[in-house]
């Protein structure tokens, strides 16, 4: 009781927890508003050969354009929809929105390739995950094949059961899953066992440190050997620099992800890479 009460005195007078509150506050009410106001996009991130060049996948990645406050990053609104069931509609939304954008460039004769989308795990968790899905690319006349769910640790951890049975079906008919950042937070190899992921992606803070040598080399290149042990298929996150890229292909990582090759860019971009192939 009284630890509740000194709770809640600090929050009334911290400035800095008040405006955490109130910025949380109107971060929410925006979001909400932005699903009706349509102020959502999606840009698209080739993952590449690392050799050639050659555009592999596409991953999708949200973004919101506020009226007055302009461009706000996923990594100030996702964490804070994760929170509540917004992150739910907002899932619906981009799977929806991929699923109609990869049929709409099929029909423009575009040669498509897969696409990945981040799945959080309030999403895949619910009762109606593989129905909807699987109702969502039957609606587009989808390949199962050309969509790509990408997990982070941290939403297995306490439900692997669940998230086990799940890929499970969906894998059946062709979609494939990719284990998201890699190396930080929660991770425990005994994931890589038990769940049968298609694709591993080794998170950018050991990319983006491997200039430092030592420890961040050491961690990446064990990641690419266990990737290539388990016949897993292997991407590199934020690769920014040659050294990182020369380092990587020394290493022989045949996947990657990042600025050197090309920033998340818009449909329009996406329809010349994909015209050229090759970047
Ligand atoms: P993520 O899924 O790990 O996505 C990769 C992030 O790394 C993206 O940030 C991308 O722009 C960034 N990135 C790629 N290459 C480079 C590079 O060379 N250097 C640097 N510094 N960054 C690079 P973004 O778009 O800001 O997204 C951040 C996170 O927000 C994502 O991490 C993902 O966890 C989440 N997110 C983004 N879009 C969605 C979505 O549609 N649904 C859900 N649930 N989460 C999303
Ligand atoms: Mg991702
Ligand atoms: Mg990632
Ligand atoms: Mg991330």
């Amino acid at each position: 009781r009284a630890k509740e009460l000194g709770r809640s005195d600090w929050q009334l007078y911290s400035p800095l927890m008040d405006s955490a509150a109130y910025k949380s506050y109107h971060l929410e009410k925006g979001l909400r508003n932005a699903l009706l106001q349509d102020e959502f996009f999606i840009e698209y991130q080739p993952k590449v050969h690392a050799q050639s060049g050659e555009i592999d996948s596409l991953e999708a990645l949200i973004r919101w354009n506020h009226p007055e406050w302009g461009r706000v990053s996923p990594g100030d609104f996702i964490p804070l929809a994760e929170e509540t069931n917004l992150i739910i509609d907002l899932g619906d939304w981009v799977l929806e929105h991929v699923c109609k954008q990869l049929q709409r460039w099929k029909k423009q004769g575009e040669k498509v390739v897969p696409v990945s989308v981040n799945v959080p795990s309030k999403r895949l968790l619910k009762r109606d995950f593989v129905e909807y899905v699987e109702k969502t690319l039957a609606k587009y006349e989808i390949q199962p094949s050309f969509i790509e769910f990408e997990i982070t640790e941290s939403s297995i951890i306490q439900h692997e059961e669940h998230v086990k049975k799940v890929m499970e079906e969906l894998k059946k008919i062709g979609v494939t899953f990719a284990l998201d950042d890699f190396g930080t937070g929660f991770s425990s190899l005994s994931h890589l066992k038990d769940l049968e992921f298609n694709v591993l992606k080794i998170d950018k803070t050991f990319v983006q440190n491997i200039g430092d040598k030592g420890k961040h080399q050491a961690i990446t290149k064990s990641l690419l050997y266990l990737a290539h042990a388990l016949d897993m298929k292997v991407i590199a996150e934020g690769v920014e620099t040659t050294e990182q890229l020369d380092f990587l292909l020394q290493h022989d990582c045949p996947f990657i992800q990042g600025f050197i090759f090309s920033k998340p860019v818009g449909k329009e971009k996406i329809e010349e890479y994909l015209r050229v192939r090759f970047l």
